[in-house]
């Protein structure tokens, strides 16, 4: 590996940043840092911290960002994360962004970069119109694109493929609203810093992982 891959994957909900995450994660054997599992694992086990999360999560809000701010730095605090990770649903505002610099100096650490997923809406409509994921493990399924070898069975655990509370029509259209208004201003902010890289969403038949291997390769990550 050229330089650490300390990586934040940017994009709407169901632009694809869970699978994208776990394919770099396996191609550089880096940790997956995604705040929305995080938080889906405090509501399963009812933490304090689930219980705050969920009315937020029920609405497609966003979870206050001090709250989140600290989850994340428990979480790259851990020592996994130091051979490098992928941030994948955080930051999502410009003031989330700015907590992030903190922590990471905070930590000696510092952002190779930034990769943005760009989709359109029409497009992540029909994808989180079929996404599923598992109730044990997490691992993102999508019934179109990338489905498990058995139906309703994950491939990794052999647990129930389920769709999420919030991939229903309102609260999409609701976080729809929330990343235009609220993430979308940080392509800006990380395309000034010179940190942004684009990735159209399409997905070629050589497949997901290949083209993730193609990408970080071009980004000087992968030898
Ligand atoms: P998606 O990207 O598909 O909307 P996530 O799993 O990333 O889904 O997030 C689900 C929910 O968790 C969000 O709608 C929000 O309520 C909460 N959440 C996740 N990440 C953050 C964050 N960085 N800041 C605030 N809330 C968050
Ligand atoms: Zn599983």
């Amino acid at each position: 590996m050229d330089k650490k891959a300390n990586l934040i994957l940017l994009g709407a909900p169901g632009s694809g940043k869970g699978t994208r995450a776990v394919a770099i994660c396996k191609v550089l054997g880096i940790s997956q840092v995604a705040t929305g599992d995080l938080f889906r694992k405090n509501l399963s086990e009812n933490t304090d911290l689930g219980k705050l999360a969920k009315g937020y999560m029920d609405r497609g809000e966003l979870v206050p960002d001090d709250v989140t701010a600290a989850m994340v730095k428990e979480r790259l605090s851990m020592p996994d994360v130091r051979a490098g990770f992928v941030l994948d649903g955080f930051p999502r505002t410009v003031n989330q962004a700015k907590m992030l610099d903190d922590i990471l100096s905070e930590l000696g650490e510092n952002l190779a970069s930034v990769i943005y997923l760009d989709v359109s809406d029409d497009e992540i409509v029909k994808r989180l119109a079929g996404r599923l994921v598992c109730k044990n493990c997490q691992a993102p399924y999508h019934t179109e694109f990338t489905p498990p070898k058995v139906d309703g069975v994950c491939d990794k655990c052999g647990g129930a493929l389920l769709r999420r509370d919030d991939d229903n029509p309102e609260t999409i259209r609701k976080r729809l609203k929330v990343f235009h208004e609220s993430t979308y201003p940080l392509i800006e902010f990380y395309e000034k810093k010179g940190l942004l890289v684009r990735v159209k969403s399409e997905i070629s038949p050589k497949g997901l992982e290949a083209d993730m291997r193609d990408i970080l390769e071009k980004m000087g990550l992968l030898k």
